[in-house]
């Protein structure tokens, strides 16, 4: 089931008040259409009907695609589920081969349900996107890195589609064999990476980071 509430905002623009649609739970097999305003991001957005100002809206959400076996938890309050509600909600008898990750805003969540849908790993894809990284940083000064998030995959071409985000530029695109991510998948696996843990877990930049240490690369 999908579950939305209204709540009243005030726009921070030009102070106007407003009413806004909060969703609190997706169910990405009964209401397909949300999946597509999770992944514009229009479901976390509000467009000030009287000055047009765009905002994030503080959404704690879950996403739930029964199918694939994931459950994604957009915690923008910073407020952990306890370990009692979720076990309410999902006992424990229910999560084997299940995955279960942390989403910090909206970006984030569009980028992990774009990536889970596709049949990619979201861990061996952060581990990918230092790879990228360090191909923006390489190739000269092409303005402060913002942000890195994974935008698609060309099956004809055999690569994935980044954006990468970036300071006083408009956002670029960048690419990665899909090879690379394979070369990847093969050394996270070797190296024990890829088991789920039965909880929420938090997969992104600083994760990656964290397994990577010096010295490691898609080659
Ligand atoms: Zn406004």
């Amino acid at each position: 089931m999908s579950k939305s509430s209204v709540h009243k905002v005030i726009c921070p623009a030009c102070g106007a008040a407003g009413e806004a649609t909060v969703w609190e739970s997706i169910n990405a097999q009964i209401s397909p259409a949300l999946r597509e305003g999770v992944i514009s991001g229009r479901l976390f957005r509000y467009i000030c009907p009287r000055c047009g100002h765009t905002f994030a809206l503080r959404t704690d959400c879950f996403y739930h695609d029964m199918e694939r076996r994931y459950l994604l938890h957009l915690c923008m309050s910073g407020n952990a589920l306890a370990e009692q509600k979720f076990s309410e909600y999902f006992p424990p008898n229910r999560r084997e081969q299940y995955t279960f990750r942390r989403i910090a805003d909206g970006p984030a969540l569009a980028e992990k349900v774009h990536l889970l849908d596709e049949g990619f790993h979201d861990k061996v894809m952060e581990l990918c996107k230092l790879v990228v990284e360090r191909l923006v940083a390489s190739t000269a000064a092409e303005g402060r890195l913002k942000r890195l998030l994974f935008e698609t995959v060309d099956t004809v071409g055999k690569r994935m589609i980044f954006v990468a985000v970036r300071e006083n530029r408009p956002a670029a695109r960048l690419l990665l064999p899909l090879s690379a991510y394979e070369q990847m998948h093969r050394q996270a696996h070797r190296d024990g990476l890829l088991q789920e843990s039965g909880t929420f877990e938090v997969i992104d930049r600083k994760w990656a980071l964290s397994v990577a240490g010096p010295g490691h690369s898609a080659g």
